[in-house]
């Protein structure tokens, strides 16, 4: 099936009992044993461990990315937390120098201590990652567009290289979801979602999920995951998770709108003589659009950054005169919001004073350009 279908489909199986065509919210935190005490076969026991709710929206996950198994948690940064949990101490994992600023921080804040330590490359290097690579590297962790620079990282070429040296490859596709990158195709081993963002798509959900490929359920690192999870209990709701499988329903058609609005948005501030730089893969001026044709489908995503022509003052000022878009963080959902990062992520941000990131929601084109015109004037 395909994956405007799977996004209704998958997970979904109704409710046998009453006809419901949508799956009930089931509240409950425990499930009753049969009389004489033993568990009930398919039957849930506590929902910590597992519950219907999570169950269903995992099972539309992992189909949405071509999966086996996803693990549902409660925010992208418990998924994230699982994954270099997993790696166990004495590990080094090798980052992108361009990067969602909280993944480092869990590295360095809260994993030092556990011995886990990391290097930070332009992923766009190959020869940087190479050289990066110690002996107890165990993983390459990929974010491709990153944040807040859209560099496209050739995951092809990522694996290979890692291949080579039995190291693993995660993926943070976040930004692009398997509507726009399709990280298991080209040889990835793991994938996390902050499903905070597109996925959940309305700003109104906190998530994150991690998803295993094909053939890859039971293996040593689902089982390590799932217990991150079940034992370490970062889980979400049953309401977060009844919620999140709704907003996925419209997922496959929310998609290419953002696309559509971020390629004509960015084709518009390319010419504006305010805006010394509009860093979008979609662009044919684009330095990573080579490699974006080749690895990403249906478009480039609705995520993109502005080099505004002045510092910190000029950027500001710009995103204040803004009304449609609203000066906020997060991305990801239906409207549009624009975000000075340097400002945000306070005084070891690697983001350019003059940079606004953009989420293009998916108003109408038309106004969203019209509100830079009145902007600019
Ligand atoms: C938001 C985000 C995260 C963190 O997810 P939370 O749901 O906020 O915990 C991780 N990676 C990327 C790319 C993100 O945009």
């Amino acid at each position: 099936m395909k994956i405007e279908t799977l996004a209704i489909h998958a997970g979904n199986h109704g409710d046998p009992t009453t006809g419901a065509v949508v799956p009930p919210l089931i509240l409950s935190t425990t499930f009753e044993r049969a009389a004489d005490g033993s568990i009930v076969e398919g039957r849930d026991i506590y929902t910590r461990a597992s519950n219907p709710n999570r169950r269903a929206l995992e099972e539309k996950l992992a189909a949405l990315e071509g999966g086996s198994e996803a693990i549902a948690f409660a925010s992208g940064q418990a998924a994230t937390m699982s994954v270099f949990h997993s790696l166990g101490g004495n590990s080094h994992v090798i980052l992108p120098d361009d990067i969602y600023y909280n993944t480092k921080v869990i590295i360095d804040n809260l994993y030092a201590n556990f011995g886990l330590t990391c290097t930070a490359v332009d992923m766009t290097d190959l020869s940087a990652i190479k050289r990066a690579i110690k002996k107890n590297t165990k993983l390459i962790w990929v974010e491709t567009p990153s944040n807040p620079s859209l560099k496209i990282t050739d995951i092809q070429a990522v694996v290979k290289i890692a291949k080579a040296k039995n190291i693993m490859v995660a993926c943070d596709n976040t930004w692009a979801t398997p509507f726009f990158t399709r990280p298991f195709e080209l040889g990835v081993d793991v994938v996390m979602h902050s499903t905070t963002k597109y996925f959940g798509g309305h700003s109104d959900i906190l998530g994150g999920c991690v998803i295993l490929p094909a053939d890859s359920s039971q293996s040593d690192l689902a089982n390590k995951i799932r217990t991150f999870q079940t034992v370490g209990g970062a889980v979400p709701s049953p309401f977060d998770c009844w919620l999140l499988s709704r907003s996925l329903s419209t997922y496959a058609v929310r998609m290419p709108v953002h696309a559509q609005n971020a390629m004509k948005l960015a084709t518009f501030l390319e010419a504006q003589p305010q805006i010394e730089k509009v860093n979008y893969p979609g662009l044919k001026s684009n330095e990573y659009h080579k490699v974006a044709k080749k690895q990403m489908t249906n478009g480039y995503g609705g995520m993109m950054s502005i080099l505004v022509k002045g510092g910190q003052n000029e950027s500001m000022a710009l995103a204040s005169k803004l009304k449609i878009f609203k000066h906020a963080t997060s991305l990801g959902g239906v409207e549009s919001l624009i975000e000075h990062r340097y400002s945000v992520e306070g005084i070891h941000s690697t983001s350019p004073e003059n940079l606004l990131r953009i989420s293009v929601g998916i108003e109408n084109i038309d106004d969203l350009i019209a509100d830079f015109e009145q902007a600019f004037q």
